[in-house]
């Protein structure tokens, strides 16, 4: 697991060739250093490695939601600065986030079984029935979670048999991807999950959010460059952001490479749009 200075490190160093998207690059660089100054230690996690290998045999990933555990107060302390942080480069959403931040204060002593909701995917129903932006609170969510499941992922990571597991979901968390990359000397595909940063291998062929592998259903698109590929899939109308190290000479960082993409988020939620829509 590359640690969090490398990461920050990289991405500044990066983010200094897209002035573009300075803005955007700006905020998640802050997200990031906010994570890395919350101190997890992984020996708080170490008794969950005993069960990775049964689990993993039985197809299960090895962090049952409700079995996650953090210390309550950084937890929430990362969600509030979180939502602040987001604030301050999103203008637009500080109305949405300063909702979510009361109701986060107000409902600190949930703050675990909230975790164990998101990581069920399971919607946030309570946060939904009083009228909260459900999207944004699986953000904030998301990366106030980061720094303790990226934990679980190095600490179970060893005990986890990859050659058994060729599934969508992460076998740390259960988690789906959110970026990809296909190997410098293969071709074979890497997924990266979008919620501990564990990567693990899937087919090619195969959708990694349904797992179709009806040929006619998976497409890929490729930058100018071909260096970055956009897969889709008309069943589930998901997509997946992926590099092709057989393109590029230097080393990269997948958790840098997710974020230095995200203007591709925008042109893939149009082609994902478009072929939703029926022909005419
Ligand atoms: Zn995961
Ligand atoms: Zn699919």
């Amino acid at each position: 697991m590359i640690g969090y200075e490398k990461i920050l490190d990289e991405l500044q160093r990066r983010s200094a060739l897209h002035p573009e998207n300075a803005e955007t690059l700006a905020l998640y660089g802050d997200l990031l250093a906010a994570q890395a100054r919350v101190s997890v230690l992984p020996r708080e996690y170490a008794a969950i490695a005993q069960i990775a290998p049964t689990r993993i045999e039985r197809g299960l990933p090895v962090l049952p939601p409700e079995a996650f555990r953090a210390d309550c107060a950084a937890l929430a302390q990362l969600c509030d600065e979180t939502c602040v942080i987001t604030a301050r480069h999103r203008a637009d959403l500080r109305d949405a986030l300063d909702a979510l931040r009361a109701w986060l204060a107000q409902e600190h002593n949930s703050i675990l079984a909230f975790a164990a909701e998101y990581l069920r995917d399971e919607g946030l129903g309570k946060a939904r029935e009083i009228g909260l932006d459900t999207p944004l609170l699986g953000f904030v969510l998301n990366h106030a979670l980061h720094p303790f499941l990226r934990t679980y992922a190095q600490v179970v990571g060893p005990f986890v048999d990859l050659s058994i597991w060729f599934r969508a979901q992460c076998p740390v968390c259960g988690g789906a991807p959110d970026f990809a990359a296909l190997a410098k000397d293969t071709g074979a595909r890497t997924l990266l999950c979008a919620r501990c940063d564990f990567e693990w291998s899937f087919w090619r062929g195969a959708c990694p959010f349904c797992e179709c592998d009806d040929p006619d259903q998976q497409k890929y698109f490729a930058s100018d460059d071909e260096v970055y590929r956009l897969y889709t899939c008309e069943k589930c109308g998901r997509y997946i952001k992926t590099i092709d190290l057989r393109q590029v000479a230097d080393e990269r960082i997948l958790p840098v490479e997710r974020i230095l993409t995200i203007p591709l988020d925008l042109a893939a939620r149009q082609v994902c749009a478009a072929a939703s829509q029926p022909a005419s």
